[in-house]
């Protein structure tokens, strides 16, 4: 397995930030999701430091989607950049982190008027207006509420890029944002243009996650900036913002060459640049979001083996105290991983076993075929890079408790997100009168 962040082997132990995944085990109880707070701020710092310019101001948003709590919040404001958010949920649970909520700007396809309502209420940063519909209804809401909100469009630039390879198309079926081919798209912006209510800052796109083809990004940028510019023209505006979205891929096994944050932000940057002087723009700010890239290396999750046992047809099961309601990638979309036996780190991985969780589906699996050394009832099993997407997608199928998440830095380790009891999975459950 590959060791990330402050990961390191003491006496045979794996230790993260300094502090020994035994002694976590011990402490907390497993399954648990660790955190390593300085891999998260190393992160954070490159994106800082890279994606940077003379000639524009720059602003790095994490997609809070990705991993939401209030300890990441926390760090968003040490740090002082902005945080996205895609629901009333998310929206709430920011502003419980005492998180300035101009900070804040609110994606998604279907809000609600609710979520609209608390948009404009909490006084977030913005709102990236996904489509047409949207628009008069938040302009609704904005009168009845006499409030003035900056906004951005979502537009969809045909570049659709999930994982090694993107597609460029002029047919569009994306649900997110309005089509750049859209022959309607001038007379849409004009909608919000002419909004007394609203104050247009630009265009937004995100064309997909764990995008490994830097291309694809390259060719957004040109994208963004002909139709940042094609728009001002038809509509004689100044357009001030660009917003890039994220994506940037990271590595979850040998498979994938993860996109070198410090190296890949300062190359944006000098594309942003040319392609912002060659259509002679005048922009104030571009914008990024990552999400994954931030926080998917920090996050492993610790488990205790259970049982072990080998079919009849040859595989070598090793059963952990956790799984798909953990970590639901696999399961859903046959994401991969690697893992260690964390107790055992000097041992050599000379098994190949399969990672099995302990729900009631025959999908439940967390590593396929994966190399690991010889595993025993008790041993510990670290599955690295599940800080994206892991607790974010968790639930409690099989009536699982949700893990606790904990953040180690310099030997200490601390409590984030409490482990879920019994009673929690019950508090909203009612007998019914028969
Ligand atoms: C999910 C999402 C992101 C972050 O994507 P990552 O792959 O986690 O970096 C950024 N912007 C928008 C609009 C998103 O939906």
């Amino acid at each position: 397995m590959k060791l990330f962040g402050t990961m390191k082997a003491e006496n045979g132990i794996l230790a993260i930030g300094g502090v020994k995944v035994t002694e976590l085990a011990a402490k907390y109880g497993t399954p648990l999701y660790i955190m390593d707070q300085a891999l998260i701020e190393e992160n954070i710092t490159k994106y800082k430091n890279n994606f940077k310019s003379t000639k524009f101001d720059t602003s790095i948003v994490y997609a809070s989607k990705a991993f939401l709590s209030k300890a990441i919040c926390q760090l968003v404001g040490k740090y002082d950049i902005d945080i996205d958010a895609v629901s009333g949920g998310e929206l709430y649970s920011i502003k419980a982190s005492g998180l300035p909520m101009k900070k804040v700007h609110m994606h998604g396809n279907n809000k609600t008027n609710e979520e609209l309502e608390m948009c404009l209420d909490y006084e977030i940063g913005s709102i990236i207006i996904d489509n047409e519909e949207e628009i008069g209804r938040l302009s609704k809401i904005c009168k009845e509420k006499d409030k003035k909100v900056k906004v951005m469009m979502r537009i969809n630039i045909g570049i659709d890029a999930h994982t090694h390879e993107y597609i460029k198309t002029s047919k569009h079926s994306s649900k997110f944002g309005e089509s750049i081919f859209d022959e309607r798209i001038t007379e849409i912006v004009e909608k919000i243009v002419k909004d007394e209510n609203m104050e247009f800052l630009g265009f937004h796109c995100h064309i997909g996650s764990q995008i490994f083809d830097t291309k694809a990004f390259h060719e957004g940028i040109e994208s963004m900036v002909k139709e940042t510019k094609k728009i001002s023209e038809a509509l004689g505006i100044y357009i001030p913002e660009i917003n890039l979205g994220g994506g940037f891929g990271v590595y979850y096994t040998e498979k994938d060459t993860a996109i070198d944050i410090e190296q890949f932000m300062r190359s944006m940057i000098e594309h942003l640049e040319k392609s912002i002087e060659a259509e002679k723009l005048e922009i104030k700010k571009v914008t990024i979001e990552p999400g994954r890239s931030i926080v998917a290396n920090a996050g492993s999750t610790l488990y205790t083996v259970g049982g072990t046992k080998t079919t009849y047809g040859g595989v070598k099961y090793i059963f952990i105290d956790g799984g798909m309601t953990d970590n639901i990638r696999p399961a859903l979309y046959q994401a991969e991983y690697e893992s260690i036996v964390a107790n055992k780190v000097d041992a050599p991985a000379e098994e190949i076993v399969t990672v099995a969780g302990k729900c009631c589906e025959s999908g439940d699996l967390i590593i396929k075929d994966g190399k690991l050394a010889k595993a025993e009832t008790g041993d510990l099993v670290l599955v690295a890079t599940t800080g994206a997407y892991g607790h974010s997608m968790s639930n409690n199928y099989n009536k699982a408790p949700k893990p606790a998440v904990v953040f180690v830095k310099d030997g200490k380790s601390t409590l984030s997100i409490k482990r879920e009891s019994f009673e929690d999975l019950i508090r909203n459950d009612m007998l019914i009168d028969l």
